[in-house]
């Protein structure tokens, strides 16, 4: 593995996977969307690390961009060999019914139709190569469901069926589709809940704590390893034994 690709990588549970993958000494291509001076400063830091890193700015949700972006890790870092499907949005929490058609369709653009543009933009390398590995993150909402989470559960639920159908399309070609189920991780998605809120579902979390970052991004790192080249079609739950 010489070359992955984080989507969403400037902050959060992707920031930690680029951290993870520059240590090993993977060369990191860091997309995002909005959060630029995130994005510096982290470069930055790992530069200074010796790490081998690139930022590359693009909106998932748009293909051109998408195409652009690929092309670009391209001419930098030659090949992708892993692709982090990280980028996600939420809306707040709240009742389907009041739900509405443009919030449910912002998420749907980034969380499912964002991770399906950047997978059909990196695969025909992968293919080329009879190899590489796809890693997406989905969330424990999208395998059991969360009350007032239904489309953002929805959406992650599509992660998973994706993640399914493509690992048996493309295992022939000796490409690797996995997924991540994480549960609650701190980060800035959950930075509207109060310690009492997480407290309250730590109470449902047998391992009783709220997750990092980090132990979602050791779990990426293992499933883009060798050690999980028998490995496909997961969904590989990282909720310290919740669902
Ligand atoms: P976060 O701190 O809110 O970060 C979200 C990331 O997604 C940011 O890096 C953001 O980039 C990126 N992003 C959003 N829209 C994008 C777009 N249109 N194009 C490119 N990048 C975009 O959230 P997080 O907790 O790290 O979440 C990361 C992933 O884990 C998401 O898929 C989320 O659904 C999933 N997840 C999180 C939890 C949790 O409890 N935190 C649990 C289960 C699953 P910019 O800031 O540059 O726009």
């Amino acid at each position: 593995m010489k070359t992955v690709l984080i989507t969403g990588g400037a902050r959060g549970i992707g920031r930690a996977i680029a951290e993870k993958f520059a240590d090993m000494g993977i060369n990191v291509a860091i997309n995002y969307n909005r959060s630029k001076d995130e994005a510096e400063l982290l470069k930055k830091t790992l530069l200074e690390k010796g790490a081998k890193v690139e930022l590359f700015c693009a909106d998932v949700a748009d293909t051109v961009a998408v195409s652009k972006m690929v092309e670009d890790v391209n001419s930098t870092f030659g090949d992708i060999d892993v692709l982090v499907n990280n980028a996600g949005i939420a809306l707040p929490q709240g009742v389907f019914t009041d739900v509405t058609e443009a919030g449910t369709k912002k998420v749907f653009d980034v969380d499912v139709f964002g991770l399906m543009n950047c997978t059909k933009a990196v695969i025909p390398q992968m293919v080329r190569k009879k190899s590489g590995k796809i890693i997406n993150i989905s969330s424990i909402w999208g395998v059991c469901g969360g009350s007032c989470e239904v489309v953002y559960s929805s959406a992650k639920a599509a992660v998973i069926g994706f993640t399914k159908a493509l690992a048996k399309e493309l295992g022939p070609s000796g490409i690797n589709v996995n997924c991540i189920a994480p549960g609650l991780i701190d980060t800035d998605m959950n930075g509207h809940l109060s310690k009492e809120d997480i407290e309250d579902f730590c109470q449902d979390v047998p391992l009783g704590r709220i997750g990092k970052a980090e132990d979602v991004a050791n779990a990426v790192w293992f499933l883009a390893s060798g050690g999980a080249d028998y490995i496909t079609g997961q969904i590989l739950n990282v909720d310290g034994g919740m669902i």
